[in-house]
């Protein structure tokens, strides 16, 4: 007995998930926002067994997991609160003098249908049963299956519970969330293949990611993946910036690069440095750190022997030269901080050292001048995030760089490091391909809500037949877009 949900049950579950959708659409936006309050409180109430039982199943620390359990319920709110906005609601009014005539339009947005949900290993609540992708597949007024994460099953099921109470809680249909659990692909491609599934949300590996995709569009219907796989993330060290402050941004990288351990999908991969006088008094820095980091537990055996081997593969590759290690300890359980370095010929020369090593690895490419380190940005593909260090007068020499840097990611940063991703409205957390498979959309920030929307046009409709966010007296009292002008007022 694995535990796996039987083929026959998650039929049953999908089925189940398309009625409860219907019933869903019945109730307008400030009830389903309400509801996520719910879901919300729930989660907050949940208490210290929730942080330990996930501590157990992936090693992330006590702080980190009250922060991010915090940051969950922050979306859950915020998500709710921001409904109306993301709703974006248009009206344009009758014009019957007009020849010829103009119609009454009224523009809002539904729900795609029943979403499959797979989260990743390295957010257990984030970005996991009850995270951003549940959260905004429930706002935009979908049903949600989560096939769960066999890196945290228990730590799921206490979040599963919290969404349950909560549609109890609001006498909805229990179809509406439900989980699949399984330890293989089969239950996950399975929910993607079936024809009232009419949404993907996933987070995880680029294999994974890119699977369920063709999966997707192989169906007689295709239907969406929002895909936010792995990155690389290059951060560019200019030569002013180098001079001015190499061992400060020695410090804020090697903290960066190990903080969680590596796993983040933000963490800074590949590091550009210029090959300049001061270069050595940057590397010296990194070493010391480096080398005082201790190694620690990673999420679980197959992530840790994945960066064992993804990290010796690279290592092997011409050119590559260790700079700096932490200290090896239980490599079948723990990861140790690696920085390692090529030149920027040798970097353009094979294409394998622009892969992500799932971990705190890190790769500096160093550059003679702003042409290689051009040619360097050029061979990126997309990533989530790109950043650049520099002073004022870097960034005056370096316009073309810049710009190749924004034609490759989501979110391009000045001065900072990219793991925190901010939940917030201007979040862009998702970039080209294979960053995301979709990079028009964001999978943090209220905006997320987007990708399981649809826009639906009422012509003609009289205000009695109208869902509540077009009618005449905005009995919502939302923002809305009337005859061009945002207003609250009722028409
Ligand atoms: P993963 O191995 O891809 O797993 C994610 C989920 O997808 C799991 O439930 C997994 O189930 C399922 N899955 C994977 N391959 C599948 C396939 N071929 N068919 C059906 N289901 C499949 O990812 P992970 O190891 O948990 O997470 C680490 C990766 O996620 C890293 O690369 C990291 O950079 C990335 N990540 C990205 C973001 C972002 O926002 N872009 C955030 C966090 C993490 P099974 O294991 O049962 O197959």
């Amino acid at each position: 007995m694995n535990g796996n949900t039987p083929i026959s049950e998650i039929d049953q579950l999908v089925q189940q998930a398309h009625e409860a959708f219907l019933a869903f659409k019945r109730i307008n936006s400030k009830q389903r926002a309400a509801f996520m309050h719910l879901v919300a409180d729930e989660i907050e109430a949940l208490g210290p067994e929730l942080i330990d039982t996930a501590k157990l199943e992936t090693n992330l620390p006590d702080a980190r997991l009250a922060g991010e359990k915090a940051r969950t319920v922050f979306q859950w709110r915020s998500y709710a609160d921001a409904l109306e906005k993301v709703l974006d609601i248009r009206i344009d009014t009758a014009d019957t003098q007009r020849t010829p005539p103009k119609p009454d339009l009224r523009k809002t947005a539904v729900g795609l249908g029943v979403v499959a949900v797979f989260g990743a290993s390295n957010f257990p609540f984030a970005f996991s049963t009850a995270g951003g992708d549940t959260a905004s597949a429930i706002a935009a007024g979908c049903s949600v299956i989560v096939k769960t994460h066999p890196g945290h099953p228990k730590t799921s099921a206490l979040m599963a519970g919290a969404i349950k109470a909560a549609v109890q809680r609001a006498g909805l249909h229990t179809g509406l969330f439900t989980e699949v659990r399984s330890d293989n692909v089969e239950g996950g491609q399975y929910l993607v293949a079936h024809p009232l599934i009419k949404a993907v949300g996933f987070t995880g590996s680029f294999a994974g990611g890119k699977a369920l995709y063709d999966l997707a569009a192989k169906r007689p219907e295709p239907i969406p993946v929002f895909a936010e796989m792995g990155s690389v993330n290059p951060v560019f060290l200019l030569p002013r910036k180098l001079e001015k402050a190499a061992a400060d941004v020695a410090k804020q990288y090697a903290a960066s690069l190990t903080l969680g351990v590596g796993q983040f999908c933000t963490n800074p991969g590949i590091f550009v440095a210029p090959n300049h006088k001061d270069l050595p008094q940057f590397i010296d820095a990194l070493k010391t750190l480096i080398a005082d980091t201790s190694a620690a537990p990673m999420l679980h055996q197959g992530i840790a022997s994945a960066y064992c081997k993804n990290k010796a593969a690279l290592l092997a590759q011409a050119g590559v030269t260790v700079l700096a290690e932490a200290p090896e300890t239980s490599p079948e359980t723990h990861g140790n901080a690696t920085v390692a370095t090529v030149t920027a010929n040798q970097f353009l020369a094979n294409e394998q050292l622009g892969h992500e090593v799932f971990g705190p690895f890190g790769l500096i490419i160093t550059y003679e001048n702003a042409q290689e380190a051009e040619a360097i940005a050029k061979t990126f593909h997309g990533e989530l995030t790109t950043t650049v260090l520099a002073e004022p007068e870097d960034i005056h020499a370096h316009q073309s760089l810049i710009e190749v840097l924004t034609g490759k990611c989501g979110r391009l940063l000045l001065n900072g490091f990219p793991t925190g991703v901010e939940v917030c409205y201007a979040m862009q957390h998702g970039g080209p391909y294979p960053a995301s498979t979709d990079s028009r959309f964001t999978s943090v920030g209220p905006d997320a809500i987007k990708r399981f929307l649809r826009p639906l046009s009422y012509q003609n409709w009289p205000d009695e037949w109208l869902p509540d966010e077009l009618k005449n007296a905005n009995p919502l009292g939302i923002w809305r877009t009337v005859n061009g002008e945002l207003t609250k007022s009722s028409l």
